[in-house]
């Protein structure tokens, strides 16, 4: 074996003891005097994670060992203990690897409609959720991270980044890749080059998927970098083959498991453990559409050298060497936690970490002692303490790396400083280090440590913070401190970095894009801009194939007890009451009506709701809509799903509601049911996507930042549709309030039965109390009622016959309620339409100065 893991020398001391105290003041600076108390140690136990002694690859859905039988052992860089033995990937290994992505995207994936691959990407988010803490303690182990970190960052953003993709799998039309797009969407620039930026502007038709994408990640963020390559590869369509890094394969491993878990088709996934001739294997196999790498620029740009010619697609997430940038009138205690957090954060690890601090000269000796002062309160040690700030060294190779680059910077002339700090002796530790007196031209100012040490330069003027922050061959980062909001914006479009951080660094969420400009390389990972990474505009003509049945190797249907022989028992039967603000009062009129079935028997008595109780649930809808608009719109998507749980939960019960109600054949109501659970996903995926969608950058002239972005409309009252029942009701309902809005249901009043059930899924959701409120009675009574209510903001009419909606508009325009109706044909796809008619947009205009 080659690799690093070759180069990891054994200690004679046992694990956990710890060296003498190390260098600390190299400068001759002062030392601060550290924390004023310690914690008790707060060990994350490791019991929840079972490691298997040997770990083999997996291709085709299936673990096996590589062709050769060939392993290298994965160790804990906090103990140099090592953790398993891991099948190293050889040729014979790729072709098997790529050959069973290839059939599975051909036969399965590609032509998979895009609805349900979103489902499985759903599935996996929620086991990600589900075994997060094993996730985490795993990560942890295997890279030497602090469990903190792979606690709260890396395991619930790698959860996100497939919630969010998940969402998009069945709205790639809109994406303005190629393909439908009656909301405004840019279209790109025409064309798809290999750099990954697609263009062109087709209507009608999504865009395609590529084919097999070969997928190489590093070692600092294992899981997460997985996620970031394989969510948007899988929601476009395309299937994979992951090359984890040597030093960390352990969590994509149990990510292989969970795709296991998820009934992920066999070689959707696929992932090869081994070192880097893996990867180049990987990388050169003719059977490849599409390379994603992260990693060193000098990997990069071998990487895009095989790939020249070959007509492969190729992005490049590759180094940085970020310039973090403090200005004079900078909350400095702010500004230090920035500092820190851009480079200590995983011991530096990071491509877009602030490895370059640039602060202005007037304020340099006081940033440099508080931070002095900051660091010394950090600890380092054992990364399963959720104690721990600064984890170990992912590797021997890495380590000397490290302190190779830190020599240089002290032989040139720097000023070496690391707080008062205990370095285990086993294990690869570097202490947290801060180099002053630096120089442009030194190699610490230059060169990628990847590595917890930070080099301070000054400067005096904006222009000199901009042309030194500028002045590297990177381009991923920046970070920009200071009070002046136009002082922000005017560096930002100076500064050459894909990613600008103004009072805040190291942020990541998956709706927002990532990428480097210059030598950080190409392509955009996250957002609806990661999308193009892995889709081609489709060639006029060519239409979508999708498959009338489900794909062979898909996930069976739910077995469905509808037809099953009934137990001879007199049932008990449900009040169906009303749903106001999270509760099911009876109604304030004490006044019920009875509902019939498709044969006239009875059904149910259903409240029938009164004018108090249309003013109560505007109340509650009211009350409601600052807590859901104010909700990040990830965390809005995440309870919109959950109801879609719920709901296939019930499914059976909607089915029988329907049955009875509209006199269905049983195959017909679940049918219906199913496609309103599927709507209702559907729209679960918008709320993090539909600014992006509806929102844009407008060119204005002169010095400013102008952007739109849309915010809901506020309370909204729908009638609902009379039939399809349920789906009717999802149709109308799930639109606006994945567009942030409260509502009012006026239930269908033929069959109002599933509006109440769909309301006692609410109930027991996260869905907060007043969110959807639900009238059942008599729409002539409500809906004027709710038309000419002043504290509603607008209203759908969809559910109210076209000849009975002149008079309700014309009671809207007391208040100039937006109105929207429309007759739909409800088993057609839907459309952001309905969420775009109850959204309102805002313009901000923001000058850009010094
Ligand atoms: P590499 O760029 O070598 O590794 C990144 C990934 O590529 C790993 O999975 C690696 O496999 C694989 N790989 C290596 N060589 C090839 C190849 N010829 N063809 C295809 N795949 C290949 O980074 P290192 O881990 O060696 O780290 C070296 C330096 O790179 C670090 O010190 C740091 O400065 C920088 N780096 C930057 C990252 C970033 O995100 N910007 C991430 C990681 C490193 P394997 O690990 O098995 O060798």
């Amino acid at each position: 074996m080659t690799g690093k893991r070759a180069n990891r020398g054994q200690s004679a001391r046992p694990p956990g003891d710890v060296a003498p105290a190390q260098s600390t003041d190299l400068a001759g600076a002062p030392l601060s005097a550290g924390p004023a108390w310690d914690y008790a140690p707060a060990p994350e136990s490791r019991d929840i994670v079972s490691i298997a002694a040997e770990y083999g690859l997996f291709t085709g859905g299936e673990f096996g060992p590589a062709a050769d039988g060939r392993q290298f052992p994965t160790i804990n860089p906090a103990t140099e203990e090592p953790l398993a033995l891991v099948a190293v990937a050889g040729p014979a290994d790729v072709d098997r690897a790529v050959a069973a992505a290839r059939h599975a995207y051909e036969d399965v994936w590609g032509p998979m409609p895009g609805a349900e691959r979103a489902k499985y990407l759903y599935r996996i988010a929620r086991i990600l959720q589900e075994r997060a803490r094993e996730f985490a303690v795993l990560e942890s182990l295997d890279n030497g991270k602090p469990i903190r970190e792979s606690r709260d960052v890396d395991v619930p953003l790698a959860a996100a980044h497939f919630f969010y993709y998940a969402g998009w799998a069945d709205k790639l039309e809109y994406a303005g890749i190629g393909g439908a797009s009656g909301v405004g969407v840019t279209g790109g620039n025409g064309g798809a080059g290999r750099t990954g930026v697609a263009g062109g502007a087709g209507r009608g038709m999504a865009p395609r998927p590529l084919g097999v994408a070969g997928q190489v990640i590093p070692w600092n963020f294992p899981l997460l970098m997985a996620a970031w390559k394989l969510a948007p590869a899988l929601a476009t369509g395309n299937t994979c083959v992951l090359k984890p890094a040597e030093t960390t394969p352990l969590t994509a491993l149990l990510l292989a498991e969970v795709c296991q878990q998820a009934g992920l088709p066999p070689g959707v996934v696929n992932v090869l453990t081994g070192a880097g001739r893996t990867g180049s294997a990987l990388v050169n196999h003719p059977g490849v559409d599409k390379i994603a790498f992260t990693g060193s620029t000098e990997v990069g740009k071998e990487i895009s050298r095989a790939v020249a010619g070959t007509g492969k697609r190729l992005t490049l997430e590759l180094g940085g060497k970020a310039a973090n940038v403090v200005f004079d009138d900078a909350p400095v205690d702010q500004a230090v936690e920035g500092i820190v957090n851009g480079i200590f954060f995983n011991q530096g690890h990071v491509c877009c970490a602030g490895s370059r601090l640039l602060v202005q000269e007037s304020v340099a000796d006081t940033v440099v002692e508080r931070l002095r002062d900051r660091l010394a309160t950090l600890r380092l040690g054992d990364p399963l303490d959720k104690n721990t700030d600064i984890g170990a060294i992912n590797s021997r190779e890495q380590l000397d790396k490290i302190n190779a680059l830190a020599a240089a910077g002290q032989a040139e002339g720097a000023q070496r400083w690391s707080p008062p700090c205990q370095l285990p002796e086993r294990g690869y530790w570097f202490p947290p280090t801060v180099f002053t007196g630096v120089s442009q031209s030194y190699r610490i100012a230059r060169e990628e440590i990847f590595g917890p040490v930070l080099s301070v330069l000054t400067f005096r003027t904006p222009e000199e913070a901009v042309a030194k922050a500028n002045n590297t061959p990177y381009g991923l980062s920046a970070g920009v401190w200071t009070e002046k909001g136009s002082r922000i914006l005017w560096m930002a479009q100076r500064l050459r970095a894909g990613v600008v951080w103004a009072n805040t660094y190291n942020r990541f969420d998956p709706a927002s894009p990532f990428g480097g400009y210059r030598e950080s390389g190409f392509g955009r990972e996250g957002g609806r801009h990661g999308l193009a990474a892995y889709l081609a505009a489709r060639p006029a003509g060519q239409q979508t194939a999708q498959p009338e049945t489900a794909p062979a190797g898909a996930a069976p249907p739910d077995q469905s007890p509808l037809g099953a022989a009934q137990p001879a028992r007199l049932g008990v039967r449900k009040t169906y009451k009303l749903f106001i603000g999270g509760s099911f009062p009876r109604s304030e009129s004490g006044r019920s009506y009875p509902v019939t079935g498709a044969d006239g028997a009875l059904l149910a008595h259903a409240a029938r709701a009164s004018r108090k109780d249309a003013r109560d649930a505007v109340a509650a809808a009211r009350a409601a809509a600052g807590k859901w608009s104010g909700a990040t719109a990830y965390n809005r998507g995440q309870v919109l799903y959950r109801v879609a749980e719920l709901l296939e939960g019930r499914a059976a019960q909607f089915a029988c509601d329907s049955v009875n109600a509209e006199g269905l054949s049983a195959a017909a109501a679940q049918q219906q049911v199913a496609a309103a659970i599927d709507r209702w996903v559907w729209y679960a995926g918008w709320p993090d996507k539909i600014a992006q969608v509806a929102g844009a950058a407008n060119p204005v002239a002169g010095p400013y930042f102008n952007f739109s972005v849309p915010e809901p409309t506020g309370v909204v009252a729908v009638v609902a549709p009379a039939r399809p029942s349920l789906l009717g009701l999802v149709s109308v309902l799930a639109p606006v309030i994945a567009a942030g809005n409260t509502a009012v249901v006026v239930a269908s009043e033929a069959h109002p039965l599933p509006s109440i059930t769909l309301a006692e899924v609410l109930a027991t959701s996260d869905v907060p109390g007043g969110v959807v409120n639900v009238l059942t009675g008599f729409a002539a009574e409500l809906a004027p009622v709710l038309a000419g209510h002043m504290d509603v903001n607008a209203i759908d009419l969809t559910g109210v016959a076209a000849g009975g909606r002149g008079e309700l508009e014309r009671l809207a325009a007391g208040n100039v309620k937006r109105v929207f109706a429309a007759d739909e044909d409800w088993a057609a796809p839907p459309g952001p339409r309905r969420m775009l008619a109850f959204t309102e947009t805002k313009t901000v205009w923001h000058p850009v100065g010094i």
